[in-house]
């Protein structure tokens, strides 16, 4: 499938100081449609020398025009970056979906989700305040809230529009000039993005892009002496060298990486309404988001009846092109759909509840992989503790509530969490004892708003992006006392 026609941007470039420029290196780099395995566009090989002139296209900016803007001017030009997203809603859907195989209505969602973090982002540009400290005699105290500088943004593939407009978003909010580093598995909206901040005014060097290889323009920006702050979506693997090299250079980081996310379901829950949250948290974007609700923890009482129900949803799940807009998509690549494989075929199969099908039609080359659906599954195994980053689920089997929070917090990470019951009192203890960033109750993702602080414990990591949280992140707090008798 062709994406030429949505190019309304050269995506072979970098965007470095308001100019789309080739990589000094002049390489490129395919872009793989995961529906079908067709190339669709060649990108940048960004490098060290590309990260270098971001950097100082960045400094450029905070020392010209976008660092004399004030809070309000910054606010409109965001706010006027989110009308030109909405009003290109369908063409950054159908880049999205071609790059990342997503279905078009999930990938349609993710460009709005774009738009209102550009909104709400514009709309609070000027409503973060500092405060005045009453103080000694003679003493006037009060407080600044600035930005870092040059901010570098390293993110994966799974959800680029989301994941930038939080990020990427708060950063510009708050003045930082931002450096950014898309996946090299899926680049086409955030070089779309680039383009449409151009298009709105965004001063040159306040966004800069640089497209390339985790190893190469990734580690070149993360390990940059020149930045001054590093926020890291992704694996936990990179984000621990991620967290070295912000550690060399004393530089604040925020790491939002993986997740193995419980939903917990009581005797007592409402089953009807927990049932599509149940399924849809595990095989949304084909399993590969963060927030993924891989373990589905289900008290005994209702162990059967949930089981059956999840089963037969499961079993009228569709697979197929991301064009096509079926239930799900394909894998992002070979190695993704490899790395998944691996995990089913290392586990036991007399466990398999169902699995969804996959469409005649779907194309050879795409990377399909149905969603697989396991019950009675042991907290220890491995499909209980590891991020498989695919849609397989996990039922696993409870007794009593201290049980269910062991089982809960029993992994190494903490994303995010849900209780499904009608106690009042129960859903109050456990969303206190719950170790995540985010515990929802009787529903599960909140509907993903842009105004709700999200982030990890443990190994999911730190640090707080959406919402005014993310604010406070992206800036940082200057006391100034002045003695005047
Ligand atoms: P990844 O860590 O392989 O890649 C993420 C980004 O890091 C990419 O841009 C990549 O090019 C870059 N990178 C890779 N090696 C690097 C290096 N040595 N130095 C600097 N940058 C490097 O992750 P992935 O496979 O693309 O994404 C999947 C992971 O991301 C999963 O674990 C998932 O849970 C996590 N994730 C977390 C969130 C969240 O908000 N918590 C959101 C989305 C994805």
């Amino acid at each position: 499938m062709s994406v030429q026609n949505d190019l309304w941007f050269d995506a072979s470039k970098c965007f470095i100081g308001g100019e789309w420029v080739a990589p000094v290196s002049g390489e490129t780099l395919p872009l793989e449609n995961p529906s079908d395995g067709s190339e669709i566009a060649r990108i940048a090989r960004g490098q060290r020398a590309d990260v270098d002139a971001a950097v100082q296209a960045a400094q450029t900016a905070l020392s010209g025009e976008w660092g004399r803007k004030t809070a309000v001017e910054r606010g409109r030009i965001l706010t006027r970056i989110g009308q030109l997203v909405l009003e290109r809603v369908d063409v950054l859907a159908r880049l999205e979906a071609a790059d990342v195989g997503k279905p078009l209505k999930q990938a349609c969602a993710d460009a709005v989700a774009l738009a209102r973090y550009m909104e709400f982002y514009g709309g609070a540009a000027d409503k973060i305040h500092g405060e005045t400290i009453p103080y000694l005699d003679g003493y006037t105290v009060y407080t600044l809230r600035e930005p870092h500088g040059v901010t570098a943004h390293i993110v994966p593939w799974n959800y680029p529009m989301q994941i930038i407009g939080r990020s990427v978003g708060a950063a510009l909010t708050m003045g930082n000039a931002a450096v950014l580093k898309p996946a090299e598995e899926a680049c086409l909206t955030t070089l779309a993005f680039a383009k449409i901040a151009e298009e709105a005014g965004l001063p040159a060097g306040a966004l800069n892009v640089v497209p390339g290889l985790g190893e190469e323009a990734g580690a070149a920006l993360s390990s940059h002496p020149e930045i001054n702050h590093i926020s890291f979506t992704g694996s936990v693997g990179v984000g621990s060298l991620i967290q070295k090299a912000a550690a060399d250079a004393i530089v604040p980081v925020t790491l939002e990486l993986g997740g193995k996310s419980p939903q917990i379901v009581f005797d007592d829950a409402d089953l009807d309404a927990a049932l599509p949250f149940l399924v849809n948290a595990g095989v949304q974007n084909a399993g590969q988001t963060c927030s993924a609700s891989s373990r589905i923890l289900v008290q005994r009482g209702v162990y059967e009846k949930l089981t059956e129900m999840m089963g037969e949803r499961y079993r009228a799940l569709k697979v197929g092109p991301a064009m096509d807009d079926l239930d799900v998509g394909p894998l992002i690549s070979a190695r993704q759909k490899e790395i998944v494989e691996g995990f089913v075929k290392a586990a036991d199969p007399a466990r398999i509840i169902a699995q969804a099908t996959i469409v005649d039609s779907a194309p050879k080359g795409g990377h399909y992989f149905a969603p697989t659906l396991y019950g009675g599954i042991d907290p220890d195994d491995p499909l209980a503790q590891n991020e498989i980053f695919g849609p397989v689920q996990a039922i696993i089997p409870f007794d009593t509530e201290a049980d269910a929070l062991r089982i809960a917090n029993g992994t190494a990470y903490g994303l995010v969490a849900s209780i499904w019951t009608r106690d009042g009192a129960r859903q109050m203890r456990l969303a206190k004892a719950l170790r995540a960033g985010q515990v929802f109750i009787n529903n599960y993702g909140a509907g993903g708003g842009v105004e709700l602080p999200f982030g990890g414990v443990g190994k999911s990591g730190h640090g707080r992006e959406k919402g005014f949280e993310a604010l406070y992140g992206f800036s940082v707090l200057k006391t100034v006392a002045a003695h005047h008798g």
